[in-house]
């Protein structure tokens, strides 16, 4: 049974498609790998990738191993290259090869464990090399050390080199030019592999950044690649809630926890379904808002874990069971993210699976 009081989170796998062919066409005829990580960024792994293999897509991202596996049981038979960005964790080797999952190794340690997996004969990888970011992969000089002492890779096929760009979505960084520098060494030093560079403010980089394959992910869900809304990319995600109750706050009165809003005229508000444990973030108090009726409508006083107030004052469209749009087409991602200061990639993540999911 759907409870009228649900949030609604609607899903428009439209949108999704219409912002893979925007990626594809802003990618110099790179190929177009989603990132799928964390469910999809919260959209669903197995809904986005069987339809953006429709859409042509082949190779696929995720972060953890379990990941890898539930997209590979969720495609069946459709014979995807899935990428596992943790590479081969410890007892993880004899499942990836099960699964005909490729890890992105690392490490020396990592390569290690695949080239004894391979078991003399061949295995597959693709090979992370850290370009700046300092977090996953190896520096330049292990790929310099490793391929000096070539039996280490013996039974490694090298067939693609990633790297990942820290600070893309600030196209002026001097890190991003810093970074394709360092990247062009390493390719330098694998030539027969494939390349790949981009995030989603990767492609919007411009073409020395796509190389072979590029790898979005918040842009295809609708985050702009500037963290803020960009006209190429479309709301794929929607989240709504209904109002309970509608209420006038006198002038003087307080609303919510710790009475942090007061009223300083008469006040119509409406009392939504919707608070923190449905992924509205609590630090949205006090610039965030929601749309209704064709405007942005503030949040007033603390969001609470299950209710949030929302100012109505002059606005007779707004009755109980009316629903408010929170993220979605009028308000997008990345504003409803930076009113709580955080990130589209943040708020996406964390809507709560208790919002009753409808797909267009
Ligand atoms: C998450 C991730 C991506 C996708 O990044 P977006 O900024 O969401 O486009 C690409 N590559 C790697 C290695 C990642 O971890």
């Amino acid at each position: 049974m759907t409870d009228p009081s649900d949030s609604r989170l609607t899903i428009d796998l439209d949108a999704l498609s219409a912002n893979y062919h925007a990626l594809r066409a802003a990618a110099s005829g790179a190929d177009v790998a989603p990132a799928v990580k964390a469910d999809a960024y919260g959209v669903g792994a197995a809904l986005v990738a069987d339809r953006l293999w429709n859409e042509g897509a082949r190779s696929f991202y995720t972060a953890r191993l379990s990941e890898g596996l539930a997209l590979r049981r969720s495609l069946g038979d459709r014979d995807a290259t899935i990428h596992v960005l943790d590479g081969v964790t410890p007892g993880s080797a004899d499942v990836l090869v099960a699964a005909r999952l490729t890890p992105v190794l690392n490490s020396l340690p990592q390569i290690e464990a695949w080239n004894s997996q391979a078991r003399g004969g061949r295995l597959a990888a693709s090979l992370h090399i850290d370009t700046g970011m300092n977090r996953l992969g190896l520096r330049l000089e292990e790929v310099r050390v490793l391929l000096a002492a070539m039996d280490r890779l013996k039974h490694v096929e090298v067939t693609q080199v990633i790297s990942h760009l820290a600070c893309a979505n600030e196209p002026d960084h001097p890190l991003n030019p810093k970074q394709l520098e360092r990247f062009h060494e390493a390719v330098a030093l694998l030539p027969q592999a494939r390349r790949s560079l981009a995030n989603s403010a990767g492609v919007f980089l411009g073409e020395a950044y796509a190389f072979d394959q590029v790898r979005p992910g918040i842009s295809l869900y609708g985050g702009g690649p500037h963290d803020r809304p960009d006209p190429r990319i479309r709301a794929v995600v929607t989240l709504e809630a209904p109002i309970l109750q509608t209420r006038n706050v006198p002038r003087g009165e307080s609303i919510g926890y710790g009475a942090t809003f007061t009223a300083t005229d008469n006040t119509r508000v409406a009392i939504l379904a919707a608070g923190y444990a449905d992924g509205i973030p609590r630090a949205a108090h006090p610039r965030g808002a929601v749309w209704f009726d064709g405007r942005r409508r503030p949040m007033l006083g603390r969001v609470s874990m299950d209710l949030i107030a929302v100012d109505i004052t002059d606005c007779d469209a707004a009755r109980p069971g009316a629903m408010m749009q929170i993220i979605g087409p009028d308000l997008s991602v990345d504003d409803a993210a930076a009113a709580a200061g955080t990130t589209a990639y943040e708020l996406l993540t964390r809507i709560a699976p208790r919002a009753h999911r409808v797909i267009l």
